[in-house]
C-alpha cells in the first residue's frame, strides 16, 4: 500500500489565496486592514528566517506588517514595555513574540503580556483555558490549527475516530489534542514516559507525531489505513556532512501501511505562518465587531 501525500504546501497556498481575497474584502466594504506585529529579540538565525518569511507573507497578502528587531541584549522590563505599547495600538490586531527568547528574560512572563484579544500565537493562558473549556472563541496556536486544517481536508468525519498526539507541548501536543476531543475523536497524549508506545501508537487513526526526535514513528507503529500528521522538523547528516530535514516519523516506511501521510518538508510546516495570518484577520474582524470572511 503506498499513501496519500497530504499537501501542505498547495494547501497553505490556497489558504493564502483566500487570506488574500478576504484582506482585500475587508479593506473594501470595512477600510479595514489587518496589522501584525512581530517581535524579535536578538539575533538567532533560524528566528531571523522565521520571523523574515511571517513578514514577507503578511505584506503579500495585503496586511500591515510591522517588525520589532530588538537587541539581544535588551531587558525584560524594555521588552513588557513595548508589548503594552503594541496592545495599545489600535492598528495592531496581532501580537507575536518570536521564541525562544534570550535567557534572561522570563517568556511566560512575556507571552502573559500580551493581550489575549491580541494574541495571534494563541499562547496566552486566557486562550488555552478557552480551548481547554471547548469554547469556539479561542485563539488557537497556529502549529495545532494547521494540523487540523490537514487532517479536516483529508478525513471527513472524525468523530469517535482513535487519534494519539506524541508530545504534550503547550504549543503544539496539548492543543492539538483538545482541537481533536473538540472533533469528537477518542484522544491519546503520548509523551516520554508513555509505556509502549509502539502499541499506543497501533491502536490510533490519526497519528500525529510532534517530539523532535528524527523518525522515531517507525512503520510498524502505524495501523493500515492511518492517517499520519508529522510535525516535527529535525536537522540530520544526510550524508558526507550534507544537512537534511527529515520530521518525527519514518516517512517512507510508514507510507507503506498509512492511507495519507504529512511530508517533512512540505506538509505541516507551511500551514503553520498561513495559520498565523489567518488568526491575524479573525482577531481583526473580532476587533471592530465584523463578521470574519474566513
Ligand atoms: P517540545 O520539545 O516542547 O516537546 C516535545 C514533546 O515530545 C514533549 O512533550 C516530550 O514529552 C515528548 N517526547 C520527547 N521524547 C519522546 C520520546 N522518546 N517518546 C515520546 N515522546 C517524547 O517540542 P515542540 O515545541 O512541541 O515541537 C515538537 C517538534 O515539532 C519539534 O521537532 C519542532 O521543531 C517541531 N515543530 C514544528 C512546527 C512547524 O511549524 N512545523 C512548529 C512547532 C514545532
Amino acid at each position: 500500500m503506498s499513501s496519500r501525500i497530504i499537501d501542505g504546501k498547495s494547501t497553505a497556498e490556497e489558504l493564502r489565496k483566500r487570506l488574500t481575497g478576504a484582506v482585500a474584502g475587508l479593506a473594501e466594504r470595512h477600510g479595514l486592514r489587518p496589522g501584525l506585529a512581530v517581535v524579535l529579540v536578538g539575533d538567532n538565525p533560524a528566528s531571523r528566517v522565521y520571523v523574515r518569511n511571517k513578514a514577507r507573507q503578511t505584506a503579500a497578502a495585503g496586511m500591515r506588517s510591522l517588525e520589532h528587531r530588538l537587541d539581544a541584549a535588551t531587558g525584560e522590563a524594555e521588552l513588557l514595555a513595548l508589548i503594552a505599547k503594541l496592545n495599545g495600538d489600535p492598528e495592531v490586531h496581532g501580537i507575536l513574540v518570536q521564541l525562544p527568547l534570550p535567557p534572561h528574560i522570563n517568556e511566560a512572563a512575556v507571552l502573559n503580556a500580551i493581550a489575549p484579544h491580541k494574541d495571534a500565537d494563541g499562547f496566552h493562558p486566557v486562550n488555552a483555558g478557552l480551548l481547554a473549556g471547548g469554547g469556539g472563541d479561542a485563539v488557537v496556536p497556529c502549529t495545532p490549527l494547521g494540523c487540523l486544517m490537514l487532517i479536516k481536508n483529508t478525513v471527513d468525519d472524525l468523530a469517535g475516530m482513535r487519534a494519539i498526539i506524541i508530545g504534550r507541548s503547550n504549543i503544539v501536543g496539548k492543543p492539538m489534542a483538545q482541537l481533536l476531543l473538540r472533533e469528537h475523536c477518542t484522544v491519546t497524549i503520548a509523551h516520554s514516559r508513555t509505556r509502549d508506545l509502539p502499541g499506543e501508537c497501533r491502536r490510533a487513526d490519526i497519528v500525529v507525531a510532534a517530539v523532535g526526535r528524527p523518525r522515531l514513528v517507525g512503520g510498524g507503529w502505524i495501523k493500515p489505513g492511518a492517517v499520519v500528521v508529522d510535525v516535527g522538523i529535525n536537522r540530520v547528516d544526510a550524508g558526507g556532512g550534507k544537512p537534511a530535514l527529515v520530521g518525527d516519523v519514518d516517512f517512507a516506511a510508514a507510507s507503506e501501511v498509512a492511507a495519507a501521510i504529512t511530508p517533512v518538508p512540505g506538509g505541516v510546516g507551511p500551514m503553520t505562518i498561513a495559520c498565523l495570518l489567518h488568526n491575524t484577520v479573525t482577531l481583526a474582524c473580532r476587533a471592530h465587531g465584523i463578521q470574519s470572511p474566513l
